[in-house]
C-alpha cells in the first residue's frame, strides 16, 4: 500500500490528462520502490557487512535503514527494471534521458527509505538469533521491538 498507492494515483491522472510528466512521476515512485526491494534483497548476499545510512556504524545483513555497495548496485538494477519494463509505453521520449531520471528517483527514494528505515521506522530483534529485523517474526518466534514507532 504505501509504496503502490501513489503510483497507482498518478498513473490514473496520466491516462487522463496524457501529460508525460504524470507517467514520469509513476515510473519514479514504481522505481523507488524496486530499487528498495531489490537493494533489500540483494544488499542481504554481501558478505560485507552494510552501514547503518545515519552513522555507517556497522549492522547485521538485512537490517532495516543499512546500505551496502551491493545493496546499492541491487537498487540501480531494480530502478532500471522499471525502465526496461516502462519501455514500450514510452512515446517520443529520449530513452537515455527517461532512464536518467527514473533510476535516479529510484535511488534517491531507495536511500530516503533507508533513512527512514534508521531513524524512525519499527525495529525488531530476534531473541534466537540477535537479528534485527523489520518483521514481527523470526526463528519461529514472536521478535521484540527494539526501537523506532510500531506499525
Ligand atoms: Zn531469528
Amino acid at each position: 500500500m504505501a509504496n503502490g498507492s501513489l503510483p497507482s494515483a498518478v498513473v490514473i491522472v496520466w491516462w487522463f490528462t496524457g501529460l508525460q510528466v504524470f507517467y514520469m512521476g509513476y515510473l519514479s515512485g514504481a522505481s523507488a520502490a524496486a530499487a528498495d526491494t531489490w537493494a533489500t534483497e540483494i544488499g542481504t548476499l554481501s558478505n560485507r557487512k552494510p552501514g547503518l545510512t545515519t552513522s555507517l556504524v556497522e549492522v547485521p545483513n538485512g537490517s532495516s535503514g543499512a546500505i551496502s555497495l551491493l545493496g546499492f548496485l541491487g537498487s540501480i538494477g531494480g530502478s532500471f527494471s522499471i525502465v526496461v519494463a516502462s519501455s514500450p509505453w514510452l512515446r517520443n521520449g529520449n530513452f537515455f534521458q527517461i532512464s536518467l531520471i527514473v533510476v535516479s528517483a529510484g535511488i534517491i527514494g531507495s536511500i530516503a527509505d533507508s533513512l527512514a528505515g534508521a531513524t524512525i521506522q519499527s525495529q525488531y530483534t530476534c531473541e534466537k538469533c540477535s537479528r534485527t529485523t523489520e518483521r514481527l517474526t523470526c526463528c519461529d518466534r514472536t521478535t521484540t521491538r527494539s526501537k523506532g514507532w510500531h506499525g
